[in-house]
């Protein structure tokens, strides 16, 4: 066990927070379960908070679509099954020593912020920690006085075409009408050694890359484009877990530019983090 040693060790150096708000432009669609049973129910519903009715994002929705959409951008191997259909990329080959595993996983920029499910040997836990996120108050209200189809949503009608009959088969959609704001999303991002603070722009850019894709279903069909808003950036640091603070004025859209200085900011407040 004695090669193992370091391995049983693994140095906390600090955390950066993003906080912020999530802003639906178009209709929005994050699936429930098991809603199309109850009578008079939807044939699509969306996912909700049971103690308050109003529907939320959940944390594993948006980072799921994260880690895909990085993985795209790679050009990731989907090498790994996570269910029916399901691949998801990891960098742990049949043949390579649990030496050449780490390192590959430190570098590469999936793996390292997404992790891996119950994979054993890797140099550090799952950096990226992706929160629920409600729907705000002010929306809620807003919402109510509009008096949607369902509290808080509302039905978009679909029509299914029989490739044979060209029968149309209609089908109804629950979704977060657009406009609405869910607000308190927090990314919590852990950093262990310095190829993870170098990842962090991994972070940044998978907010990008949903933008420009979307979030939930009906994609393809125009729902699910949400905007960012970042209202809040901290680091907390060290054994102390000082908080350091980077100035946000407002509530800022995922600019390129506030990437970058962003960016540049988490690498001088983690310099002297070592390997
Ligand atoms: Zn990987």
């Amino acid at each position: 066990m004695a090669n193992n040693k370091n391995r049983r060790s693994v140095t906390l150096h600090g955390r950066v927070f993003l906080q912020g708000n999530i802003k639906t432009i178009t209709g929005l669609h994050i699936g429930g379960a098991a809603g199309a049973l109850e009578i008079g129910g939807v044939d699509s519903p969306i996912i909700r908070d049971p103690l308050t009715n109003r529907p939320f994002i959940p944390g594993s929705s948006l980072r799921g679509k994260m880690r895909s959409l990085t993985e795209r951008l790679h050009g990731s191997e989907q090498n790994m099954r996570i269910g029916k259909g399901v691949f998801v990329h990891i960098c742990r080959q049949k043949k390579m020593s649990d030496a050449e595993y780490r390192e590959m996983y430190r570098n590469c920029p999936v793996c390292s912020v997404f992790g891996v499910t119950g994979d054993e040997g890797v140099p550090h836990p799952t950096s990226l920690v992706v929160r629920d996120v409600y729907l705000g108050d002010d929306s809620a209200a807003q919402l109510d006085r509009a008096q949607t189809d369902f509290p808080y949503s509302e039905i978009k009608w679909e029509a299914t075409i029989d490739r044979v009959t060209s029968a149309a088969v209609p089908r109804q959609i629950e979704r977060v009408p657009a406009g609405t704001l869910f607000e308190g999303f927090e990314l919590a991002y852990g950093i262990y050694d310095a190829s993870g603070r170098d990842h962090f722009a991994t972070v940044l850019k998978a907010l990008q890359l949903v933008e420009e894709d979307y979030l939930g279903g009906l994609g393809s069909r125009g729902g699910g484009k949400v905007e960012f808003q970042i209202t809040n950036v901290y680091a907390r640091k060290g054994t102390e877990y000082k908080t350091e603070k980077f100035e946000v004025d407002g509530a800022q859209p995922v600019t390129d530019h506030l990437v970058t200085t962003i960016n540049d900011w988490v690498k001088q407040t983690f310099e002297d983090v070592g390997d």
